[in-house]
């Protein structure tokens, strides 16, 4: 994999190029503390720490029109999409990206989102509540590790054109091996403890603390779940949104005639549990859960799916 190094001066000359071709966003430390992604107008403001909410709403937004009925007939939302950057992004946001792809590969909104959006990575140092799945670095379109740039997709190699003559030295060579502070997968022994767990008291015993709040999805880079919105309202064209939806809320598996598939918070919570690592639809088998631990910070009531992933794996071996 073709490397370079990077020396004084880079970040700006990277950020200057990335923002003469549309809107760049990272992850940059407020006055309270608090990392979060947006607008990013100097290289050094760019912050070590993975934000508090994941790059997932830039390529998947909370909520956008999909549809307007103009002339009887349903048109797409027709509005180009904007070049973007999203840089400084930790590997398991990166992952996150990646899994997002295959959620969407048949959705044309995000793919002509995702189709102008360049991905800059960067090594990260793991934190106490990370449980990184995969040991490798996805590179996105350029990555940055130890005082190198690495390429990793055509886009990433005309940055590097561009960027020539504040890089170093050109070494092909893989991406340095990284920290890892992920567990072994373990999914066959996990997906055997959680087939039998059916109706177990742990699903009841966690999830009574729960408030059905969502904020674990909600922070969730790869959350996908989402509802579709009609409104007709008097005087303007009728539109068709999508906007996100949440598991963990009792309204969600409520259908007409009043049945609710997942009426107790237990069954919504092990129901999580099971799409987070098992997968569903064509990704069924594959786990989703990046380990970033922002789910575990994010609720309330400490909830982690990873102590429960824990908890199974150790009643398992009893
Ligand atoms: S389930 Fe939690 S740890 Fe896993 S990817 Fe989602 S927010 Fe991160
Ligand atoms: S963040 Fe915690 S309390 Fe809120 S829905 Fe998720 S598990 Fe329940």
């Amino acid at each position: 994999m073709k490397s370079f190094g990077v020396g004084n001066g880079f970040g700006e000359a990277l950020l200057a190029i990335l923002q003469s071709r549309g809107r760049v966003f990272g992850p940059i430390r407020g006055a309270d503390g608090i990392c979060r992604l947006g607008p990013l107008t100097r290289w050094t403001s760019l912050c070590a720490d993975p934000p508090y909410l994941p790059p997932k709403k830039y390529l998947f937004p909370p909520r956008e029109r999909l549809w307007s009925l103009m002339a009887d007939e349903y048109r797409r939302n027709g509005r180009p999409e904007e070049a973007m950057a999203l840089v400084g992004l930790a590997p398991c946001d990166l992952r996150a990206i990646d899994y997002l792809d295959r959620v969407f590969a048949d959705d044309p909104h995000y793919q002509e989102r995702r189709r102008r959006t360049l991905l800059v990575g960067i090594a990260c140092v793991p934190r106490e509540e990370c449980a990184c799945r995969v040991g490798d670095y996805p590179p996105g379109d350029l990555f940055l590790a130890d005082d190198r740039l690495w390429c990793g997709s055509m886009q990433g190699e005309d940055l590097v054109a561009q960027l020539r003559p504040v890089l170093g030295d050109e070494q092909d060579r893989p991406l340095p091996p990284r920290e890892f502070v992920g567990r072994p997968q373990e999914n066959g022994r996990l997906l055997a403890a959680f087939a039998r767990s059916a109706g177990a008291p742990l699903w009841a015993r966690i999830a009574q603390g729960c408030l059905s709040c969502g904020a674990c999805s909600a922070v969730c880079p790869t959350c996908t779940c989402y509802d579709i919105v009609d409104e007709v309202l008097p005087g303007k064209a009728p539109e068709r949104f999508r906007t996100w939806d949440n598991c963990f809320f009792s309204s969600f598996a409520l259908v007409a005639g009043g049945h609710n598939f997942h009426r107790e918070r237990a069954e919504r919570l092990r129901f999580r549990f099971e799409h987070k690592f098992f997968g569903f639809g064509p990704l069924r088998g594959e786990t989703s859960c990046v380990g970033c631990g922002r789910c575990a910070r994010a609720c309330p009531v400490g909830i982690s799916l990873e102590e429960i992933r824990q908890t199974l794996l150790r009643e398992s071996s009893r």
